[in-house]
């Protein structure tokens, strides 16, 4: 279907094909984000304000006091050393009571899914990461290869970014 087609009508049946060397890199990129953000967490207790990805290369902002280029530097080792430890990535579906319950899911704000959506998808990055997502990602972290942090900068009081890339998209 060209870009700007309208969509096709509800009930339709299509074909679609995916571009994986697209997908592929975005689940890399995607699965970078969270272990950033969980290793964020774990050693400057900062949570995530947000964040944007294309293919290969990424931003987040975290709730930070202030930010540096060392700063940056030492997330990144820390962050390809998570990645090579192989931390494999669980995907599951939690009743939604029990998610509202779980604190990783707390700190990452699972009350503001919609109601309806009962149960939860939740990616748990053994040991990392965990959260309610409904994206794409890869099955361990090694997968991800290695990751560059190319920029720190502030966006303002309590928002700190980090912008990331892989090394080998
Ligand atoms: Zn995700």
């Amino acid at each position: 279907m060209p870009p700007g087609d309208p969509p096709p009508a509800p009930g339709t049946a299509v074909t679609v094909q995916i571009d994986w060397a697209r997908r592929h890199t975005l689940m890399r990129t995607h699965t970078a984000l969270h272990a950033l953000s969980g290793i964020v967490f774990r050693d400057y207790g900062a949570k995530v304000t947000g964040g944007n990805m294309e293919p290969g290369v990424a931003r987040m902002d975290f709730e930070l006091d202030g930010i540096s280029q060392e700063f940056g530097k030492e997330v990144e080792q820390k962050l390809n050393v998570a990645l090579q430890n192989d931390h494999p990535v669980h995907v599951s579906f939690v009743a939604r009571a029990e998610a509202l319950a779980d604190p990783d899911l707390i700190r990452t704000k699972v009350n503001l899914i919609p109601e309806a959506v009962d149960p939860i998808r939740v990616i748990d990055i053994e040991g990392l990461d965990k959260q309610a997502d409904g994206g794409t990602h890869v099955r361990s972290t090694a997968e991800v290869g290695t990751v560059r942090v190319v920029k720190t900068e502030s966006k303002g009081k309590a928002n700190k970014r980090m912008r990331i890339e892989l090394v080998d998209p």
